[in-house]
């Protein structure tokens, strides 16, 4: 079978055949049908973060296909059923996070495309208890890109306290980004849209922002403010400075949101303005299986766009210097059918 792996952090990925794998107990085998490129999958391939995975190995968290071959410990899912196997690889099931809903904190957890070989293949292992059922009628390239920046979004989104009448500010409407406007909207709250290229503002007033910053020419926390300020501010664009700037565009109370990665990421806190303004900084994290099942129920209920353009894996490389060159409209999908 065809694969995309990273052999070296400084390489571009290689195209490869590899053996079929055979499925554990637990496991099920995916035949990929679709799987998105998130910027995830870019600092992964140039080892950008201080936990780093080890080559060779094949990224993609987004991968959505039809279970092939299981194993005979395998119960909720058969043969015949698609599937998405999302960054929650697995986690151990017993411990106080996996207990209490807060499975993606889990310490034992594995992640594909990461620590275990991901969705950019024709065939991919995934634990059978740890993939997610896809909806009937939701298309498969559809699918792909809910199953991280779909599900990470929703989760933000949820952790942000967005509300009817609040207002959410979204920064960076990419992959990611397109969608979470879509949650802040679900959720009811007034949205501000950032981000540094014409198409992605484009993009963010025909899904509905109620207000559009260009951050290359306006300055986000300024008009903000303006605005009355964000009861929340959810972090997605790659870039340490944003972080920055969305700090500043909350109001006394708000809360901030990190998502984005930046290798080298850093945010300076003042420490007089964030005790006397109660301001909130949470991190937050991909989202659980009951998440992504209700981000693909949303879908299947016409709630969501998703915004995407169709490639060969053999483009991966052209793929990931589009993505970093921000001409990607919001995702690229791998079809793999
Ligand atoms: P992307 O490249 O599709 O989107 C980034 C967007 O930010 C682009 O639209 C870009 O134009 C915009 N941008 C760049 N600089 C900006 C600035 N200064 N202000 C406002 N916008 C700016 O990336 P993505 O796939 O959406 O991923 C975003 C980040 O989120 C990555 O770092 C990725 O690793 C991370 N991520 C985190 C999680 C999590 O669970 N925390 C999950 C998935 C991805
Ligand atoms: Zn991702
Ligand atoms: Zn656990």
């Amino acid at each position: 079978m065809k694969a995309a792996v990273v052999r070296d952090f400084t390489a571009p990925l290689t195209i490869e055949d590899r053996t079929l794998p055979e499925p554990g107990p637990h496991q099920v085998r995916v035949r990929i049908e679709a799987c998105g490129l998130c910027h995830t999958d870019i600092h992964a391939a140039r080892g950008d973060w201080p936990v780093k995975p080890t080559p060779p190995f094949v990224p993609g968290h987004e991968g959505v296909g039809i279970v092939e071959a299981a194993g005979h410990e395998v119960r909720h899912v058969r043969v015949g059923d698609r599937v998405a196997v999302p960054w929650l690889a697995d986690a151990c099931g017993r411990c106080d996070y996996c207990v209490t809903g807060w499975e993606t904190l889990c310490l034992q957890q594995h992640n594909s495309g990461y620590s275990v070989d991901g969705g950019y293949a024709e065939q991919a292992l995934a634990h059978g208890d740890y993939v997610v059922p896809v909806p009937h009628g939701v298309d498969p390239l559809d699918a792909a890109p809910l199953t991280c920046a779909g599900v990470t979004t929703y989760k933000a989104v949820k952790v942000s306290g967005a509300r009817p009448g609040s207002r959410v500010l979204v920064s960076g409407i990419g992959g990611l980004g397109h969608l979470a406007l879509q949650y802040a909207r679900i959720a009811g709250a007034e949205t501000v849209a950032v981000d540094v290229t014409d198409e992605k503002l484009a993009l963010a007033r025909e899904l509905g922002a109620d207000h559009v910053i260009d951050a290359r020419t306006q300055d986000v926390a300024a008009e903000t403010q303006k605005l009355g300020g964000a009861d929340a501010a959810i972090s997605l664009a790659v870039s340490s400075a944003s972080f920055q700037a969305a700090y500043g565009a909350l109001r006394r109370g708000g809360t901030l949101v990190l998502v984005a990665l930046p290798a080298g990421g850093k945010l300076e806190l003042p420490v007089f303005e964030t005790v006397l303004n109660g301001t909130k900084v949470v991190g937050s994290i991909v989202g659980t299986r009951q998440d992504l099942a209700e981000v693909f129920r949303l879908h299947q209920l016409g709630r969501t766009r998703v915004i995407r353009e169709s490639r060969r894996l053999e483009e991966v490389n052209a793929c990931i210097e589009e993505v970093l060159a921000g001409k990607v409209s919001a995702r690229l999908v791998f079809d793999l059918r």
